[in-house]
C-alpha cells in the first residue's frame, strides 16, 4: 500500500465537494448571497461544461483577501467551530471555490465599494493567482469556471448523453427556483447558451 500524491488527493477530495454542474451553480450562488447580493445573474454555455459564470452585486472580495480566496480552508464566515453554533452564512468551510479551481479554470472578478474599478483575478489549480488585471465590472463579484471536469473523465462520461445534460438543466432551473422562493426580494436571471 502506498500514499496517494497530494495532487491527486485534492483532485479526488475536489470531486467529493464539486459533483455536477448543478454542485457549482449551488455554491457560487450561495457565495453571492453570503456576500448580501440582491441580483444574481448564472450563465451556462454547453450545459456548463464549456463555461458557468456567476455574476452579482454583493459586497465584492478585497485586494488584500484575493490571494486566498480560493485557498482550501480559507474562510470570511467562521474562526473556529465555536462559531459553528450561531450560523448566518450558508458557506463555512471554505472549500468551494478552492474545489471548483481544482476541476476547472477559474476567473474571479471583483470590486468592493471602496475599490475605484473591478480586477479580474486568474486562478490556477490549486488556487494562486496567476496573473490579474484592471477590468470594467461594477460593484459584486463574477465567477467563471471554464472547461468543467476536464481533468476528470469518469465525471465528464457520466453526461454523455443528451438525457443527461438537460437533466442537469432542469436541476439548475429547480435549483434557482428555490432559492427565488427563499428569497422574494432577489433577482435571480438565468441564461443557457445566450437564449432567454
Ligand atoms: P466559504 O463560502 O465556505 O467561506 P468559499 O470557497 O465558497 O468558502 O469562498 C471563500 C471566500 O471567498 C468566502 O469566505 C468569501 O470571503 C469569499 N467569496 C467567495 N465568493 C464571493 C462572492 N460572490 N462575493 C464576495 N465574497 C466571496
Ligand atoms: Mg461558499
Amino acid at each position: 500500500m502506498k500514499q496517494l500524491p497530494a495532487a491527486t488527493v485534492r483532485l479526488l477530495s475536489s470531486s467529493q465537494i464539486i459533483t455536477s454542474v448543478v454542485s457549482v451553480v449551488k455554491e457560487l450562488i450561495e457565495n453571492s448571497l453570503d456576500a448580501g447580493a440582491t441580483s444574481v445573474d448564472v450563465k451556462l454555455e454547453n450545459y456548463g461544461f464549456d463555461k458557468i459564470e456567476v455574476r452579482d452585486n454583493g459586497e465584492g472580495i478585497k485586494a488584500v483577501d484575493a490571494p486566498v480566496m480560493a485557498m482550501k480552508y480559507y474562510t470570511s464566515k467562521i474562526n473556529s467551530h465555536e462559531d459553528l453554533e450561531n450560523l448566518t452564512t450558508y458557506g463555512f468551510r471554505g472549500e468551494a471555490l478552492g474545489s471548483i479551481c481544482c476541476i476547472a479554470e477559474v476567473l474571479i472578478t471583483t470590486r468592493t465599494a471602496a475599490d475605484n474599478f473591478s480586477t479580474q483575478y486568474v486562478l490556477d489549480g490549486s488556487g494562486h493567482i496567476l496573473s490579474q488585471k484592471p477590468s470594467h465590472l461594477g460593484q459584486g463579484t463574477t465567477v467563471t469556471a471554464l472547461r468543467l471536469f476536464k481533468n476528470l473523465p469518469v465525471r465528464k462520461q457520466f453526461y454523455s448523453t443528451a438525457k443527461k445534460c438537460k437533466d442537469e438543466i432542469k436541476k439548475i432551473q429547480d435549483l434557482l427556483m428555490s432559492f427565488g422562493i427563499l428569497k422574494p426580494d432577489l433577482r435571480i436571471v438565468f441564461v443557457h447558451n445566450k437564449s432567454f
